[in-house]
């Protein structure tokens, strides 16, 4: 393998930004897409005169084929936010005055779309060990939760719930009442396939598993993602979305060949796990503890106020993000390439 690391520096921003050499806010693979799909781009410009639905529906048959369900179960999108979003609009206008229940702290694009559409939100504080506290939101579904979130590795703390126990949750609440499950991380686990909620649809419960190529795939400037869910819950979905016309061809052609390169996915999850293993060190080395992470970010406590710590590291380059709870103030950091990480010890050792 020889990839060419992305370069922040060259994309068109304003000349007057400051130079991020670091991005490590967005947990995005730094890597970007593999060459096979890099190819796939190249090849599709000249048929981007075409709108995409052949290569859309063959996209989807290789996900149907793959995941053993039905081309009816799937919907594609435009990153998988177009269809969190379609499920906080379907969800909130379905049933006015009702509540999304989500663990907290969680990732909030959901959450967010639907209380600006009147839903309400109930959250659930996550563990002792920053996990979601599964039996706790179990109790707390009632006849107002409309639909049931779960960040499975949770963002921002790359925490997981095992399998078995995600798997009777879903068994017992979608009873009740429909399970998103965001799978936008799932491919960092090393058994992905045993902890996919995918086996819950096929089950034939009421979850909705989204997924994304912007982690593994390195396609967050794509925009692909999928939702694979009861082919009833993707007909009502489909009515708030703009789908069949969405993904760019360039973009659907590129997914096509990303999503056999499973030597690609391999790399990228071996460079995360060595830029994950060079920060734990770090941050060990520096007395600091960290929430031990199933994704490409790791989540720990600092010691500063987050937005100067966050102000401090951008002055050096290295961008992150910092959260508050459980009386603490947190830093993200995405797993970047190792020089990235070393940018990122160093500022790191200048200011903590
Ligand atoms: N879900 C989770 C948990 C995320 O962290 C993100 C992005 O960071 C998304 C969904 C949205 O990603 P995209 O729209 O690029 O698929």
């Amino acid at each position: 393998w020889n990839m060419t690391a992305a370069a922040p520096e060259n994309i068109l921003l304003p000349p007057d930004r400051p130079v991020i050499k670091a991005r490590l806010s967005s947990n995005e693979n730094p890597f970007g897409p593999s060459e096979k799909a890099r190819k796939a781009l190249m090849e599709a410009i000249g048929d981007s005169y075409m709108y995409p639905r052949e290569s859309m529906q063959h996209f989807k048959s290789l996900i149907a084929k793959e995941e053993g369900v039905s081309e009816e179960h799937i919907l594609l999108g435009a990153g998988s936010s177009e269809l969190l979003m379609a499920a906080a609009l379907n969800y909130s206008l379905k049933a006015p005055g009702s509540s999304i229940l989500s663990a907290d702290p969680s990732y909030m694009s959901l959450i967010r779309a639907a209380t600006q559409y009147g839903s309400g939100w109930e959250k659930v504080p996550l563990t002792k060990d920053y996990a979601h506290d599964l039996d706790a939101m179990e109790k707390q579904v009632t006849d107002k939760t409309s639909l049931v979130y779960i960040c499975n590795p949770n963002n921002p703390t790359g925490t997981i719930v095992s399998a078995a126990k995600l798997a009777s949750f879903c068994e017992v609440v979608s009873k009740k009442k429909p399970v998103f499950m965001d799978e936008a991380y799932i491919d960092y686990i090393p058994d992905s396939r045993k902890n996919s909620m995918i086996n819950a649809v096929k089950k034939g419960q009421n979850v909705i598993v989204a997924r994304t190529f912007s982690k593994v795939h390195g396609f967050a400037g794509l925009r692909i993602g999928y939702v694979i869910a009861l082919p009833e819950t993707v007909t009502e979905l489909r009515k708030y979305y703009t789908g069949g016309m969405n993904i760019a061809a360039t973009s659907v052609n590129a997914a096509i060949a990303s999503y056999q390169d499973t030597e690609y996915m391999a790399y990228a999850i071996k460079k995360n796990a060595e830029s994950k293993a060079f920060l734990y060190k770090t941050l060990k080395d520096a007395g600091y503890e960290y929430v031990p992470s199933y994704a490409n970010f790791v989540l720990f406590p600092i010691q500063i106020d987050g937005k100067r710590f966050t102000e401090e590291m951008s002055k050096r380059g290295v961008s992150i993000r910092n959260w508050a709870f459980d009386n603490k103030q947190w830093c993200r950091v995405s797993m970047g390439t190792m020089e990235q990480m070393q940018m990122f010890a160093q500022a790191f050792k200048e200011i903590a």
